[in-house]
């Protein structure tokens, strides 16, 4: 059976003190289940001490987001290549990257391929934003997104890819619109029959997709009961560590039922 994939993004908040301290508080909330793997997104001025601080057989660490060449003159950048000893993963293409940076699919496609080239597991990021849901291109969306950033990924290296389907219109929002479970199966049978097109049956089958969107303790177990959700991504409720270890509980009591049925 996979590992249930738990995703913290602490995106653009905590300095490397307040970082410290929740990595500190995690772990001594956070249980290490074998069924279950957590990591942790902090911002790239922490991942270094994390690294040190965090107990590596219970976290692993990813980065929010890299630069996909190598090195050069690109200031203010921080390249896969230099993030590779330090990190699993990488989210790559969050709706944050593509509203507020204006991130093209191509330079998405750049970034998943570099991921890939300096070993760090790619987390990307798909999903529509209101309008487009409105306007029924949902499944167009996720289309273009996915083809073309997967489009320099061979069928050797897709299941290193993780994907994360987050609904731009359902992160965080909490007390707002909240996704349906029907539209979120509908939504990851969608992106597995892509991966089917593109790469196989068994591609298809092992190729790992996450939930995110506004996930809370209350909440994880409907979005990891779906068939064929691997695990979620999480926004807001990562940075409570009574809410965090909550989600991960979740996960763990899901594949024990799993297991036991
Ligand atoms: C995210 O950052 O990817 C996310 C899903 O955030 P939130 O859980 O806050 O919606």
């Amino acid at each position: 059976m996979k590992k249930t994939l738990i995703v913290g993004n602490w995106k653009m908040h905590l300095n490397t003190h307040q970082a410290s301290l929740l990595a500190h508080r995690l772990h001594q909330h956070v249980a290490a289940h074998h069924d279950v793997e957590v990591v942790i997104a902090p911002s790239n001025l922490s991942l270094q001490p994390l690294s040190v601080e965090l107990d590596r057989r219970k976290f692993r660490l990813a980065a929010q987001d890299a630069y996909p060449k190598d090195e050069g003159a690109f200031t203010g950048e921080v390249s896969f290549a230099m993030l590779r000893d330090l990190v699993h993963y990488a989210i790559v293409g969050h709706s944050a990257r593509r509203i507020y940076f204006n991130e093209s699919l191509e330079l998405i496609r750049d970034k998943v391929e570099s991921a890939v080239r300096n070993d760090i597991s790619p987390i990307l990021c798909i999903g529509e934003t209101k309008q487009d849901r409105d306007n029924g291109e949902t499944k167009q969306v996720i289309h273009d997104q996915l083809t073309t950033a997967l489009s320099n990924i061979t069928s050797d290296d897709i299941t290193k890819v993780v994907i994360a389907y987050e609904p731009v219109w359902a992160i965080s929002t909490f007390d707002g619109e909240k996704a349906k479970p029907d539209d979120m199966q509908r939504a990851i049978d969608y992106i597995r029959f892509q991966i089917k097109e593109l790469y196989g049956e068994r591609a298809a089958l092992a190729v790992r997709v996450l939930y995110g969107g506004s996930v809370t303790d209350h909440d994880a177990g409907a979005y990891l009961r779906l068939k064929g959700c691997n695990g979620v991504l999480v926004g807001a409720a990562s940075l409570n560590f009574h809410q965090f270890a909550g989600i991960v509980e979740s996960a763990h009591r899901l594949q024990h039922e799993r297991g036991v049925a």
